[in-house]
């Protein structure tokens, strides 16, 4: 099965392009470094989720973690799209892109009151509940709003998705979801409770998932749990698998959006759900391959053990080589005659752990771009100040097009909020 979204970044004359635009006709007039994202290929991944669930009760809900900038969440609401969210900021940024409410799921194990109220007035789809006592707590905030929240538990299937450990989250030792065996329990004490209404169930198994098993193993959990509901008289609106499926980094081979949707709802029919609303939760696979860091080599610096690039990018614009060891393609922007050399490309910052690629055969010269491709997931959404660094700009390409989705972040607008003392 194809990968449905079109590969964006192509060569075109030995120069890199984004769609119709070169890299280095952006790096000229936006300066780096800056996230490059490609609207065709946000549209196309959404486009493979929703197409694939076509003709049957379905939504999906962006995981706007991956990346929540304003365009990119407008562009997925005007094609659809509901949202998974994890805070009160990132449900205001749903309303702020013209995002529907009424379309989030609430995820995450330490929801404050504040912001369960926050999303009770905005009349949220669902909270995906983690625990008793955040089921509570929400039954409190409700009930002195007046009103009734609709709520799914997140389950923990206990399942492996042999995935990376800070990025695996349905085993019995991580900190999300509710043990499966506390589960019923769980229901049936919000079916008590006068302010909460149970529309669905859900999960979440990690992150950076190459395989379908997993989630059918998931599946079968979570459908058992749903049986059971129903003899207790309990019926389930939805039935949301989550998100986690991969990218391809380097030569990941995860299965396409239809292929997983394919599976996931031929075991929901099986097993006589198939009139429930199927929901998933893709972050990483809708935006990550449509997104590029752009930077500039400032330093060439050459030793007996290693060789250094030092660009103008570092782990404050993209954490993700640091936190998860991870690789990622660096690609030269324009075509180079010199010879390759071995090198770490690494960034400014007073941290060893500053690296954006290690080991790299590479023609460059100082000046010269490089592009940090599969970067639109948990890029600039990961991004920091650390070390007084403004933020990186962000900009969409449409075709020949080019927008300023975010400008770059001052060094005056990093201490707006300080005051020293009198
Ligand atoms: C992060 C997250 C997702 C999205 O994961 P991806 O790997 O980006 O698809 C979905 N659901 C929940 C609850 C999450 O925390």
């Amino acid at each position: 099965m194809t990968v449905a979204s079109a590969q964006p970044y192509r060569r075109s004359g030995g120069a890199l392009f984004c769609e119709g635009v070169p890299l280095a006709d952006i790096a000229s007039r936006f300066g780096t470094p800056t996230y490059v994202y490609s609207r065709s290929a946000i549209e196309a991944a959404f486009a493979a989720y929703a197409d694939a669930l076509r003709g049957r009760p379905s939504l999906v809900c962006y995981a706007m973690k991956a990346n929540s900038n304003l365009a990119v969440l407008n562009l997925l609401a005007r094609s659809g799209s509901g949202f998974d969210i994890v805070s009160g900021g990132e449900l205001a940024r749903v309303i702020a892109a013209g995002g529907d409410p009424r379309k989030v799921v609430f995820s995450g194990v330490g929801k404050t009151a504040a912001e369960i109220a926050q999303a009770l007035a905005a009349d949220i789809l669902c909270f995906n509940l983690e625990s008793v006592p955040e089921l509570e707590m929400v039954e409190r905030v409700a009930v002195r709003m007046g009103r009734r929240a609709r709520i799914s538990v997140r389950v923990n299937p206990d399942v492996d998705p042999k995935t990376h450990p800070y990025i695996s989250t349905g085993l019995k030792s991580n900190k999300f979801g509710v043990a499966y065996a506390d589960t019923l329990p769980l229901y049936r004490r919000a079916a008590s409770l006068s302010h909460i209404e149970i529309v669905g169930i859900d999960c979440h198994i990690g992150s950076r998932i190459n395989d379908v098993a997993p989630y059918l193993e998931a599946a079968d959990r979570l459908l058992d749990i749903v049986d059971v509901l129903a003899g207790d008289g309990i019926e389930l609106a939805h039935i949301d698998f989550g998100g986690g499926l991969d990218i391809r980094y380097r030569d990941e081979t995860p299965p396409a959006a239809a292929e997983l949707i394919g599976a996931l709802a031929a075991r929901v029919d099986r097993r006589g759900h198939g009139g429930k609303t199927l929901m998933l939760e893709p972050g990483r696979s809708i935006v990550g391959p449509a997104g590029a860091l752009l930077t500039r080599v400032n330093i060439v610096k050459t030793g007996a053990e290693k060789n250094f690039l030092i660009v103008d990018a570092a782990m404050n614009d993209l954490l993700r080589p640091a936190l998860y060891d991870a690789w990622m393609d660096v690609q030269p922007v324009q075509p180079h005659g010199g010879l390759p050399r071995t090198y770490d490309i690494v960034g400014p910052i007073c941290e060893s752990g500053d690296w954006l690629a290690r080991q790299r055969q590479i023609a460059a010269e100082p000046g010269d771009l490089l592009a940090v491709l599969g970067a639109g997931a948990y890029g600039m959404s990961m991004a920091s100040n650390y070390n007084s660094r403004g933020r990186a700009a962000e900009v969409m390409v449409d075709g020949e097009r080019v927008y300023e989705v975010r400008r770059r972040e001052t060094v005056e607008e990093l201490f707006a909020l300080e005051s020293t003392l009198p």
